[in-house]
């Protein structure tokens, strides 16, 4: 049988004409594949013969497209920083169509770094491998850990020149998405009162996203329900690993509730509610802590945006999207003291307590720099009777370890008062506490080497995380934090 290239889809081409512009990629000057992720090619339905051919590669860097595809930048508009953008849209992507995988659902397959298209506002529409190799480790990393998120197939170096403060090699991301609407996606239409398209996408985002919703009685009201649902579990998911995206602006929040847009973003060695990566993020708008909040924030500018279409009368409109909105902080604290219970070992319910007691354990880790990732993986090897003497690889990463042993005799009173076989217990926090996360200062090691034409830090991280919550006993120091030589306090948005 002769390789085969994908059968595309293209919905969003099918949408009026104001929703896109048509783009043709740059051609690359000496195309080579870097990495290419079989087995989501595998999930895709993409033959991976046809992805390793000519023609592939082609595809993947954007030099040729393949019959079928199409070749689009997404209009989109949207919140930087608080600050209100009216054009934003594909400066750096070009969406070459939709397939539909073995688990039935469509997504996009987008070119991320294929040169500049009429959003560019300037850019140069291009992408070099530090940022392309950032994404894909950590995408999939992310994938792994099972948090939604866009995923990275293969990553492909241009050949080509990329200028930022030196001169660095071009590089291109293919992404993949269940689609690449965002809430900037939303405003862009209703910023220009263009009631007619915003119907046309929020059909469209039903349709592909939210069936469920075309029932409801008011199916926008629903959908903005659904995409709340979706952003705080999303969102808390985030908080319960230590994940901070770095650039939470609203036109980098899908509706699909899938993370998206793996610029500054890094995970937090030690525990701060505070800290932050981005360098451009002065005032610590995205800091962890700020997460849950600033996602209600872009939720509730998603909510005005569909204000038109949610009711003729104005008023009922703005009453019903406010009471979804007043929902999403309740919605976060249940969903986040949900998530960290199970990260202590706990099954049953007792809300009260255990916020409190959550909380505690919190505020000691970050008065004793304690690692976030290690402190919870040591917890599930505790066994349920202990104290000092057993509990070394919990207490051991506090500056006072005493103020560890304080938090475990309550946490161990609670443990009592849940009828739960030990072995359980620590399997189940197994499942829940990852071993492994992509560590920003193993994930810059891995770009430094790739700069110097070695990939084999790449896959062996890769192939690390690509079993986060198994120990990996060979693999230890993959789970180490960074020495004071080795910390990175600063990542850069990925342009
Ligand atoms: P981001 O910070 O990656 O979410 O991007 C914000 C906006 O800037 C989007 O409209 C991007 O398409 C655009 N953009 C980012 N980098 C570039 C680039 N190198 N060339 C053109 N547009 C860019
Ligand atoms: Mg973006």
């Amino acid at each position: 049988m002769t390789a085969q290239s994908p059968t595309f889809h293209n919905s969003y081409t099918q949408l009026p004409d104001r929703f896109f512009a048509h783009v043709a990629p740059a051609r690359p000057h000496a195309p080579a594949l870097l990495a290419l992720n079989e087995e989501l090619a595998e999930a895709l339905g993409l033959d991976v013969e046809w992805l390793r051919s000519k023609e592939g590669l082609a595809m993947l860097s954007g030099e040729r497209l393949p019959n079928g595809a199409a070749s689009i930048a997404m209009a989109y508009a949207g919140h930087q920083f608080g600050g209100w953008v009216p054009q934003l849209g594909d400066g750096r992507a070009i969406l070459v169509g939709e397939v539909t995988g073995r688990d039935g659902f469509r997504r996009d397959l987008q070119l991320k770094g294929a040169g500049p298209t009429p959003f560019s506002r300037g850019g140069d529409g291009l992408a070099w491998l530090g940022p392309v190799l950032r994404e894909y480790v950590v995408s999939e990393a992310m994938a792994k850990l099972g948090v939604a998120t866009t995923r990275a197939l293969a990553a492909v170096s241009t050949g080509g020149d990329v200028i930022r403060e030196t001169v660095l090699p071009g590089a291109v991301l293919t992404r993949v998405a269940r689609s690449h609407i965002r809430v900037g996606t939303f405003q862009y239409f209703s910023a220009r009162r263009d009631v007619e398209g915003l119907k046309a996408l929020a059909y469209h985002v039903i349709e592909r996203h939210y069936p469920q919703a075309r029932q409801a009685e008011n199916p926008y009201l629903a959908l903005l329900e659904n995409v709340i649902d979706a952003q705080v579990d999303l969102v808390s998911h985030w908080q319960s690993i230590g994940f901070i995206h770095g650039v939470m602006n609203t036109d980098n929040m899908t509706l699909s509730g899938e993370t998206i847009d793996y610029g500054p973003c890094a995970f937090m060695d030690d525990y701060h509610p505070e800290t932050v990566f981005s360098s451009i993020d002065r005032g610590g708008r995205y800091a962890y802590s700020n997460q849950p909040p600033v996602a209600q924030w872009n939720l509730a500018i998603l909510a005005s945006a569909l204000l038109p279409i949610l009711n003729d009368d104005k008023d009922l409109a703005v009453a019903d999207a406010q009471a979804l909105i007043d929902s999403v902080s309740p919605r976060f604290d249940a969903a986040i003291v949900e998530r960290f219970r199970r990260k202590i070992g706990l099954d049953d319910e007792r809300a009260e307590d255990d916020s409190a007691l959550i909380a505690d354990l919190l505020s000691r880790m970050a008065a004793n720099m304690v690692d976030f990732t290690n402190l919870f993986r040591a917890l599930g090897k505790l066994p349920d009777e202990g104290g000092p003497h057993t509990d070394a690889p919990a207490r051991d990463l506090f500056v006072d370890p005493t103020a560890f042993d304080q938090w475990a005799e309550s946490w161990r009173r609670r443990l009592g008062r849940q009828g739960r076989a030990e072995a359980d217990r620590k399997s189940a926090m197994d499942a829940v506490n990852p071993a492994f996360i992509p560590r920003n200062h193993r994930v810059e090691a891995m770009i430094a080497a790739a700069l110097n034409n070695d990939l084999e830090p790449m896959q062996e991280l890769m192939d690390v995380l690509s079993r986060p919550y198994r120990d990996q006993p060979d693999k230890a120091n993959y789970a180490d934090p960074p020495t004071e030589q080795e910390h990175v306090t600063a990542t850069f948005c990925g342009t």
